[in-house]
Formats: C-alpha cells, sequence, structure tokens
C-alpha cells in the first residue's frame, strides 16, 4: 500500500496530513496526486464524493501554487455554498504548515464586498460557485486572468443545476494555456461536452468504475403501497435505532411535511430544502453535524454537497427523477470506507426503475420485507438492554440511589429488567399493535383501516366549536394537513366538540394517514370513517366512546408541528 511520502509530497504538506490523521492515500488520491504534480496536462476524474476526492485535487494545488504572489492562480468551481465552504475549509488545513497562503471562499447569499476585500488581500486559492465568482468578475471585484489551475468539482452537479453559462463565461476569463482538472461522480453527455470544448487532451482517472456508486454501499428497497411511503419511512427508522440518515424527497413540500411528520411522532428530524433561509438551513446542517438531528429530510438541490461523515444510511422517500441523481443521493453514506446503506422506499409502477438503477451504480439492489411490528419491538428492546448495558454510571446518581432503592423496594431483578425496557418497549407495542403489519407487496395499495370503495366517504373527527372550529377554519386546516384541494373536502359539519365532513372515497387514506398523529392545541386529533350522520341531519352517534376528553384554548389554531401555521376566522354558522 503506498504512502503519502511515495505521492511526492512535500514536508509541510505531509505534516499537515498527517496532523490530520490520514494514514494511506485513498484511490483516487492515490490515481490523481502523482499526475496532477509532475505534469501540466488537463484532468478528468470520475469520483464520488466520500472518496477523498478534495485532496485528490487540494494537495496538488497547494504544492504547484508561488506562495510568494499574491496573484490569483488558482480557482476552484463548486456548486453550492456549503461545498464551496468545506473545500475551503479542507484546503485551509491541509495549508497549515505552508506559509503565506491564502484561500478564499466566494459564494452567494453572503456580503460580496467582505469578499471583494478578502480577494483584494490577495488569495492564491479561490473557492467559488459559479453565479457569485461570475458576479464579480463582471463588476471588476475578481480577476481570473493570471489563474493556472481550474478546478471544476462535481461538474455533474453545476451542470444539473443549469449553470453551463456561468462556467462558459467564467472559464472564457481565464487564460487558454491553464491546467483544469475537472471532478465528477458521473459523466453524463453535458460533462463530455465541457471536456471537449475546455479541455486539452485531457487524461482520465476512473475509482469504482465509470457512474458506480461506492462499493461500500448496500443497496435495499421496498415496496409500498402509493399512500404508504411514510408508514414505512417510519418502520425503517424504528428498525434501525442507530440510524443517523439523510432521508431525500423529490419536493420541497414533502421534505417540509415528512419532516414534521417525524417530529412530531417523537423523532429528532430536520428539514432542508430550499424554502428555508440561508441562516435556517445553516442551523439544521450545524444540528445535524452534531448529530443533534438523527433524521434530515432533504430536497436534492438543498442536499447538494452535504459532507456529514458516518451518515448510516440514505433513505429514498421518492425516486428522483433523473437516475443518475441516485448515484449522488447515496454517495452521502459509505464515505471514506466505511460502510453505508441506501434505503428506497417505491411502489409497484416504479419497481421498473431498480433495473436501470442497477445498470448505473453497476452493483445488485436487493428487494426486502418491511419490518413487522413484533420485528421492529424486539429490535428495540435489544436496543434497549444494549445502551443500558453501555451507559456510564453518573456519579451524581450515587446521591439518589438510596431514594430510588426505597421507591423500588420489593421488586425483584426480574421484575425490575422487565419494567425499566417496558418503557420504552411499551411505546413501540402500544403502535404496531394498533398498526397492522404490511401484508407483502404484491398486495399494492393497502389502508391500515378499512376503507370505501367508490362513491364518497364520511369522516368524524374529535375536534369542533368548543376548539375554535366553524367550517371554514376546519376545511383550511384539513387541506393544510392533507394538500388537498377546497372542492376535496365538503359537507363539513362543526358540532360543539366534534365535526363531520365528506370527501371521495379515493381520497379516504391520504385523509387518515395524514391526520395520524396530528394534535389541535396538544390534543391528540382522531379521525374515524363513520356512517353517520348523514349531512345536515342528527342521529345516533356512533362515535362517542367515553373516555375524559381535555381541550385547549378556545379559537387556537391547529398546529402540525413547528411550522405549520394555522388560521383563525371569525365565526360562521356551523355547516357547510
Ligand atoms: P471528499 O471525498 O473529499 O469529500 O472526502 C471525504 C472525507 O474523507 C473527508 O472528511 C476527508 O477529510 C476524508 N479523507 C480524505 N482523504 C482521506 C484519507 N487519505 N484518509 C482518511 N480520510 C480521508
Amino acid at each position: 500500500m503506498s504512502t503519502f511520502t511515495d505521492l511526492g509530497l512535500s514536508a509541510p504538506v505531509l505534516k499537515a496530513i498527517a496532523a490530520l490523521g490520514f494514514e494511506h492515500p485513498t484511490e483516487i488520491q492515490q490515481k490523481a496526486i502523482p499526475q496532477l504534480l509532475s505534469g501540466d496536462s488537463d484532468l478528468v476524474a470520475l469520483a464520488q464524493t466520500g472518496t477523498g476526492k478534495t485532496a485528490a485535487f487540494g494537495l496538488p494545488l497547494l504544492e504547484r501554487i508561488a506562495p510568494e504572489s499574491r496573484t490569483t492562480q488558482a480557482i476552484i468551481l463548486a456548486p453550492t455554498r456549503e461545498l464551496c465552504l468545506q473545500i475551503t475549509t479542507e484546503m485551509q488545513s491541509y495549508a497549515r504548515y505552508l506559509k503565506g497562503v491564502s484561500i478564499v471562499a466566494v459564494y452567494g447569499g453572503a456580503s460580496i464586498q467582505e469578499q471583494a476585500r478578502a480577494l483584494k488581500r490577495g488569495a492564491q486559492v479561490v473557492v467559488a460557485t459559479p453565479g457569485r465568482i461570475k458576479d464579480m468578475i463582471s463588476r471588476g471585484l475578481a480577476d481570473v486572468s493570471r489563474v493556472e489551475y481550474c478546478v471544476l468539482d462535481e461538474a455533474d452537479e453545476m451542470l444539473n443545476m443549469g449553470f453551463y453559462e456561468d462556467l462558459t463565461d467564467i472559464l472564457s476569463h481565464t487564460p487558454a494555456d491553464k491546467s483544469t482538472w475537472l471532478f465528477s461522480a458521473t459523466m453524463p453527455d453535458a460533462v463530455a461536452r465541457i471536456a471537449r470544448d475546455f479541455m486539452h487532451h485531457p487524461s482520465e482517472v476512473t475509482v469504482g468504475g465509470r457512474n458506480e456508486s461506492t462499493a461500500t454501499v448496500r443497496h435495499e428497497y421496498y415496496v409500498v403501497g402509493g399512500r404508504e411511503r411514510y408508514a414505512a419511512l417510519k418502520r425503517l427508522a424504528d428498525a434501525n435505532p442507530g440510524l443517523f440518515s439523510v432521508i431525500f424527497c423529490r419536493t420541497k413540500r414533502d421534505a417540509q411535511k415528512v419532516a414534521e411528520k417525524l417530529i412530531e411522532d417523537g423523532y429528532n428530524a430536520g428539514a432542508l430544502h430550499g424554502d428555508l433561509s440561508q441562516n435556517q438551513r445553516d442551523l439544521v446542517m450545524g444540528a445535524f453535524r452534531k448529530r443533534q438531528l438523527q433524521l434530515l429530510v432533504a430536497t436534492d438541490v438543498a442536499a447538494r454537497g452535504i459532507d456529514v461523515d458516518d451518515v448510516t444510511h440514505v433513505i429514498h422517500y421518492q425516486l428522483p427523477d433523473e437516475t443518475e441523481t441516485y448515484t449522488h443521493r447515496s454517495g452521502r453514506t459509505g464515505r471514506a470506507g466505511k460502510s453505508g446503506i441506501s434505503l428506497i422506499i417505491l411502489t409497484r409502477s416504479e419497481r421498473g426503475r431498480i433495473r436501470a438503477l442497477e445498470r448505473i451504480t453497476g452493483r445488485p439492489f436487493e428487494e426486502k420485507p418491511l419490518p413487522s411490528g413484533m420485528e421492529i419491538c424486539e429490535i428495540q428492546l435489544y436496543h434497549l438492554a444494549d445502551s443500558i448495558r453501555n451507559t456510564e454510571i453518573h456519579p451524581e446518581v450515587k446521591t439518589f440511589l438510596p431514594a430510588v432503592k426505597d421507591l423500588l423496594e420489593g421488586l425483584d431483578r426480574d421484575a425490575l429488567i422487565a419494567k425499566m425496557v417496558s418503557v420504552e418497549f411499551s411505546r413501540f407495542a402500544e403502535f404496531y399493535a394498533r398498526n397492522e403489519d404490511p401484508k407483502g407487496s404484491t398486495e399494492g395499495q393497502r389502508g391500515e383501516t378499512p376503507l370505501p370503495h367508490g362513491g364518497q366517504a364520511r369522516f368524524f373527527i374529535n375536534v369542533g366549536e368548543r376548539d375554535g372550529l366553524d367550517w371554514m377554519i376546519l376545511k383550511d386546516m384539513l387541506k393544510e394537513a392533507t394538500g388537498l384541494g377546497k372542492e376535496d373536502i365538503f359537507k363539513v359539519e362543526t358540532k360543539d366538540s366534534f365535526s363531520f365532513f365528506s370527501t371521495e372515497a379515493d381520497v379516504a387514506p391520504l385523509i387518515l394517514e395524514s391526520l395520524k398523529g396530528a394534535h389541535l392545541e396538544g390534543r391528540a386529533i382522531k379521525v374515524e370513517l363513520t356512517d353517520g350522520p348523514p349531512p345536515g341531519k342528527g342521529g345516533k352517534k356512533p362515535w362517542k366512546k367515553g373516555g375524559k376528553k381535555t381541550y385547549g384554548k378556545k379559537g387556537k389554531p391547529y398546529s402540525k408541528g413547528p411550522g405549520a401555521k394555522g388560521k383563525k376566522r371569525k365565526k360562521t354558522t356551523g355547516k357547510r
């Protein structure tokens, strides 16, 4: 196995690498570094994120620039602000023992004047997002006319994000005889075109094969009914207690909704998508990095450049439209030689896409049944026993032990253990006792409650005028919770402490699923299919089940987790 010294790096760089704890160069580093140190030829490198590609171009780049000159000698273009900052931080740590080297990040969403000042002080290496650097070049705030090295990182993502024009514009301001190093996880036509149009006879290095995903990632898929994605996600999360995962959704709205539902259901989850402000996104990413969040629910665009090691699972809540995006998503796990799992939730009609994914990744995909409630309970039980065994006893506990022992007086060891594990176990056992196990993928769509076929469905909901609702507020609340339109929910009737509404029968599963776990003023909302009373009439009350009900403050809006906004309107008649 080769060492970093074998690759021809200098003493200060080797010292920085040793300080970072890198012992051996990764495959891409072994292949790219000697070439980039010795020759001036252009390079196309096919490597996923997580393979050590930043050091593969960063280390030789630092060796080749002249620290005594303050002109910008190298520009690294990356698709997102996050990636841009990561590259900068990483390069700065490689340059720790190199005197006089300045690496500056330039990206949108931050003060352009401050970035311009940093460039003016002199930066040999500029790491930039295409939009911002193009802007700065055109305003005379950045000068790339004497650049000797240009790195295009995650070139496929930059092109996916529509940066082709910006890239060609930026490159047109750089000298024709510079060296260009292009790094990309995949080689779609657009990237090949960049290589053809802007590079001179590039040499090519590939790790893990063209368009292949890392060999350390295992791929599994679960076939579910269209409306069962969330229930399936919950099962997968419960069956993997140590999960540290990025969950990918296709739209911003789905990412937000899924994250909200997970939070309500007691998971440490957060959403990451383009509708959040930069500040909110930084907070979410910070919490994920610190492991305060276990589940990060993200869109593809927002998740680009997420560079968090030790992600155990990537979960595809929905498959991406572009097959190649799958490679990027699953590259978020199995990084730096660790193993990772990519789990796909898909419907029967999407099953055909698995073949294409197997082709593009060069890896087998395994179909698996969703874990049953009992399996999940068992996994959770062992996990709990394991955490108890591995928990360090806090020194302060001693102070309270005599009193605690008094409280538990009379319980023998077995009873004590059984009671302890039941604290957590009961939560899962009760949930899965209420929610039927999946009957297998061949059944197609399966509701957890018997559902009406054809015609209309009538629902009972345990909130009413006492909760500050009238038919309009309730309808708004239902629209917001389900994503249905105003025409889809009709015959809304509010009573004092409960209400009724109707929908077409085919959206009934959506109603039941969307409102599962919803709360109004801290009170769990219950929705049931009912056959009475018919709209506008009285009738018997099959829904009255007894049991004490507690109510929140009157007129307070419905809440579905952080970020959900309720609506409050003037009260109107109780029927529609
Ligand atoms: P990248 O593919 O550049 O995003 O790198 C993925 C992760 O691997 C980063 O956290 C790097 O710091 C780390 N890394 C890069 N090269 C090595 C190496 N030779 N040994 C161990 N870790 C590395």
